[in-house]
């Protein structure tokens, strides 16, 4: 398992992992996941760190939640409430 996806600051994600796993192929997969949730699956791990990366792109997560320090995602941002502590985000 790997962790390609770093912050801001230099320090892993962890919540962007990349897996060798079967999922239905006859070959396991590169599977891309975000918080455990599947995105996608790849013959290769390049393919695979690029859905992460796109999906990355696709959340506002570059910033933190002053309260609890969580990452916050586009979610986050759309109810404008932290999904770990429930603080409210004014951003
Ligand atoms: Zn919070």
């Amino acid at each position: 398992m790997i962790q390609p996806i770093k912050h801001k600051d230099g320090t892993t994600d962890n919540r962007y992992t990349v897996n060798l796993e079967f999922c239905g192929y006859p070959t396991a997969r590169h599977v891309a996941r975000f918080c455990t949730d599947f995105i996608s699956s790849h013959v290769t791990q390049k393919e695979a760190i690029q859905a992460l990366e796109k999906h990355k792109n696709s959340y506002s997560d570059s910033f933190y939640c002053v309260d609890c320090g969580e990452g916050l995602t586009g979610d986050d941002a759309k109810y404008k409430e932290c999904h770990k502590c429930g603080s409210t985000i004014s951003n």
